[in-house]
């Protein structure tokens, strides 16, 4: 927990400044107070008035900045000077505008400090963005609900059948049963957020990102056409009652599924023999390593729209989580030699 840096940095106020939901704003003691509580972004601030501790406190993005500098006459420029540095640290930001629509805003939460990228510009890329999930059972349903929430303005959702006992539990109810899984679930999606469009993606726009899930071996014929066509992919499956996120296929740039069965038939002759047996084959995984995973994929999904100078996770690699033991694993699996996804060719962020 630290002071911010003292220099005002030259960054213009909200129009309507409010605190980052989710933050706290607490007292440590007189003129002092505490914004957040994560030493990473949480701040101290010493040598506030009264007056502007309840200001702070007061920030709800009702007021533009204007009027509540214009009512604080005594200390207004260290009003400014405070506000100035909370939104230069991005736990001020732009209130959304109000609506008439009893519909709360798009759940980007505190994801703007840890992505350094600021909240309203993080709010839009999702809104514009268009993903599709790709799967029959209960983690495509978990998955598309959270990609729902988080405020992805567009989600594909490739699921055939219709829906049975064994898919009720992550977001279908019994009122779904024997609907085909498709419609149920962009029922369901629209449900969560109602601005979502589930319409099917076309050549012209398509998806940024295609979540694989359920599978355990991915479909080879639905990976191919993805590579095909350049498509970023994440498989998301639950092998054994331990949820598996990754690796993220960007094609031409990470390693791919295939370099990943390169590398285990070269620890496992019969490996090829196994996956055609298990190739889009889903297991009934427990609604607790259902929602455990679907949560990971999801951050990690959102690592894509948030680009940073760290490559997210799943890059070149699978985080394998266990919530009985309540471990997360990170395995690598760098681009195989013998791949000709060209990946190995490819310098890898360190
Ligand atoms: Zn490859």
């Amino acid at each position: 927990m630290s002071t911010p840096a003292i220099t005002t940095p030259a960054v213009p106020l909200p129009g309507h400044p409010v605190l980052l939901s989710g933050l706290d704003v607490l007292e440590r003691g007189p003129g002092e107070i505490q914004i957040g509580l994560d030493p990473r972004h949480g701040v101290v601030i010493t040598g506030l008035p009264g007056t502007l501790v309840d200001r702070l406190r007061r920030l709800d993005g009702r007021q533009t900045a204007d009027a509540i500098l214009l009512a604080e006459s005594e200390h207004r420029e260290q009003l400014r000077t405070v506000l100035t540095q909370l939104t230069a640290l991005g736990l001020v930001t732009e209130a959304e505008p109000a609506s008439h629509s009893p519909r709360r805003g798009v759940e980007t939460g505190l994801w703007s400090l840890r992505a350094r990228h600021h909240q309203t510009a993080l709010t839009e890329r999702r809104r514009t963005s268009a993903m599709a999930v790709l799967g029959d059972g209960r983690l495509a349903v978990a998955v598309a609900v959270l990609l729902a929430n988080a405020g992805i303005g567009h989600l594909d959702i490739r699921m055939s059948g219709t829906v049975t006992e064994q898919d009720l539990g992550s977001g279908f109810t019994e009122t779904e049963l024997g609907m085909p899984r498709r419609s149920a679930l962009a029922d369901v999606v629209r449900r969560a957020d109602p601005r979502t469009r589930t319409t099917r993606l076309t050549c012209r726009r398509g998806p940024e990102l295609v979540l694989l899930t359920d599978a355990v071996v991915p479909a080879p014929e639905v990976v191919d056409e993805l590579m095909t066509a350049g498509t970023p992919h994440l498989p998301v499956r639950v092998r054994d009652g331990t949820g598996i996120v990754g690796p993220l296929v960007v094609p031409g740039r990470t390693s791919c599924l295939r370099c990943a069965d390169l590398h285990r038939t070269d620890l496992e002759p019969c490996w090829p023999r196994i996956a055609s047996q298990l190739a889009g084959r889903d297991q009934h995984p427990d609604l607790g390593a259902v929602q455990c995973t679907a949560a990971l994929a999801v951050a990690q999904a959102m690592r894509l729209l948030s680009p940073s100078e760290t490559p997210p996770p799943v890059w070149n690699a699978t985080l394998e989580i266990d919530a009985f033991d309540g471990k997360v694993r990170r395995r690598t699996w760098v681009p195989h030699p013998r791949c000709p996804c060209g990946a190995v060719a490819v310098r890898q962020p360190a």
